[in-house]
């Protein structure tokens, strides 16, 4: 197999050159199977350079004028823009999804940029005068210093992207950790970012595994850690970061459920079902993976489900006729398709087998599996208990509004939630009770937008900070509080009674 690319490091505004990587992981092209590349793996002294970086940047871009920063991230902006097409379609190679759903995700990752250019406005703290006699009162929000971003490989633009943008605008200096299954977007948006003007040391990109990670999670000048993957991983770098005194947000996976009431529009909703089950080949953290269908809607909705999966397109992300590509490594692909055996062996009908599915071009040795659905799943069973990460839609039948509620809150995980209802007594109540982060009202996918914050509850997060929007402003600042008195005839006299306001 020919390998053709070779993905490094970016620190200090330019690819590392320190030698020889004693250790390198491969990167694959999951529409053919084919080994693509190399890409490097940090040890400590990796770490080590690109944190020293991150410090020695630290000091002149947290005092650079609030303009100064909000100009670069203009430009960055105005770079990201023309260059989608070309970012897609390196994720595109990397991840398998297609090159049109890759440039949706760097859409998404814009929209946070887009919410950071307006800096100066969302670092404004609070002002109150005369709070005691002459006395005024103001809070400040000023950045932590070098910060780390560890991210997962399905979304290898967008997750990085709703960090990076708020903590640099914030005037932090950012270390990612991208996936080691799809590095090489990171480093066309560090380069985006040096063509953009951000000084050198601000933004670097360290690849590796768990050993990149944990000399992040242990280095004392890192002051606060993102993460976003899977939940053992959350848990995992929530705890251990915290115990070095880092400030840490951590998303972990999820397990959706997308609830249909009887009165639902069952075209509508099938379509939802379709779209949010099977897009990116359900590696999306807000992929529908469980349809609860209540009584009696069962049957009907899916026929439909099956009429529309009957049309999908199957193939390499880079032909336009691809609807769904294939998933992201041949062991994730074997660990997804071992759920169709366990589901019909623990009493689930399978109503559409994935291995079936004709791959536009043949597949070759790609890493395939069609768009599958699960029928009468019970809770029980390994495929409604675990993260399944792929193409596969499980149907669950409950009697009632109550018994879906239940199943919901009992479930573990709360990324992300939806219901298809007509009825608006009946979503508002659903909007209350539900015990999950992101809602969705006849909305499969409910991602908020980046001036809105993104996180689940429950096993799908851990800490109490979501992603972007203002939650990612305070997530990156800490608050100073000032009390001021300018000298004045007034002043005078020792007091040493706890100081109250007249
Ligand atoms: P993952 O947890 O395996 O990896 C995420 C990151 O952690 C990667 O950078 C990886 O190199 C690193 N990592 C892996 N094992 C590690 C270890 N033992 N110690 C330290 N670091 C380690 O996740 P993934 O497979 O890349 O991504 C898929 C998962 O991410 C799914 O569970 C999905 O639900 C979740 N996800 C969640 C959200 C969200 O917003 N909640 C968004 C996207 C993806």
């Amino acid at each position: 197999m020919s390998t053709t690319k070779h993905v490094t490091h970016w620190i200090n505004g330019k690819p590392f050159d320190g030698g020889a990587a004693e250790r390198q992981g491969v990167i694959f092209e999951p529409s053919t199977g084919r080994e693509s590349g190399t890409v490097d793996f940090a040890g400590q002294a990796e770490v080590d350079a690109a944190v020293a970086a991150a410090k020695a940047a630290f000091p002149a871009w947290r005092d650079a004028s609030l303009s100064q920063r909000s100009r670069v991230l203009f430009r960055f902006r105005e770079l990201l823009t023309q260059h989608r097409d070309e970012i897609a379609r390196l994720i595109s190679a990397e991840h398998g999804k297609v090159v049109s759903d890759a440039a949706g995700e760097v859409a998404r990752g814009l929209e946070v940029v887009e919410f950071a250019c307006g800096i100066p406005h969302l670092l404004k703290g609070g002002f109150s005068e005369n709070v005691s006699t002459r006395v005024d009162a103001y809070s400040i929000l000023q950045p932590l210093g070098p910060v780390a971003g560890i991210t997962p490989f399905n979304f290898p633009a967008m997750v990085p992207m709703w960090m990076f943008p708020v903590a640099i605008a914030c005037g932090n200096t950012f270390i990612l950790k991208p996936s080691e299954k799809d590095p090489s977007a990171s480093i066309r948006l560090a380069e985006l970012w040096a063509e953009a003007g951000l000084p050198d040391g601000v933004f670097s990109v360290l690849h590796g595994d768990k050993a990149a990670v944990d000399g992040l999670l242990h280095h004392p000048d890192v002051k606060a850690v993102s993460f976003v993957g899977s939940t053992p991983i959350a848990r995992y770098i929530y705890e251990t970061a915290a115990q070095n005194g880092k400030r840490v947000q951590a998303l972990g996976g999820a397990k959706n459920h997308m609830v249909v009431l009887p009165d639902a529009d069952l075209d509508l909703a099938a379509d939802a079902a379709v779209s949010a089950g099977f897009g990116s080949a359900g590696e999306r953290c807000m992929a529908i993976s469980v349809v609860v269908a209540v009584d009696p809607v069962g049957d009907e909705l899916l026929a439909k489900v099956k009429e529309r999966v009957a049309g999908l397109k199957i193939g390499p992300g880079d032909n336009p006729e691809s609807e769904m590509g294939p998933l992201v490594t041949r062991q994730h692909r074997d660990k997804v398709a071992s759920y169709l055996d366990s589901g019909v062996e623990q009493g689930a009908t399978l109503a559409i087998d994935g291995r079936e599915t004709p791959v536009l071009g043949g597949g070759g040795d790609g890493f395939w599996l069609g768009p599958t659905v699960l029928d009468h799943v019970k809770p029980e069973m390994d495929a409604y208990q675990d993260e399944i990460f792929g193409p596969v839609l499980s149907v669950v039948r409950v009697g009632s509004y109550e018994e879906a509620m239940a199943l919901l809150n009992d479930n573990p995980y709360g990324n992300g939630t939806a219901i298809f209802t007509n009825d608006g007594g009946a979503a508002r109540r659903f909007q209350n009770e539900v015990e999950v982060g992101m809602v969705g009202i006849n909305v499969p996918i409910p991602v908020p937008m980046a001036y809105y914050s993104f996180g689940g509850w429950k096993a799908s997060l851990f800490g109490d900070s979501h992603a972007h929007g203002m939650e990612g402003v305070h997530f990156y600042t800490r608050t100073k509080a000032v009390t001021a008195r300018w000298l004045d005839p007034s002043h005078g006299g020792v007091n040493l009674g706890f100081p109250t306001n007249g």
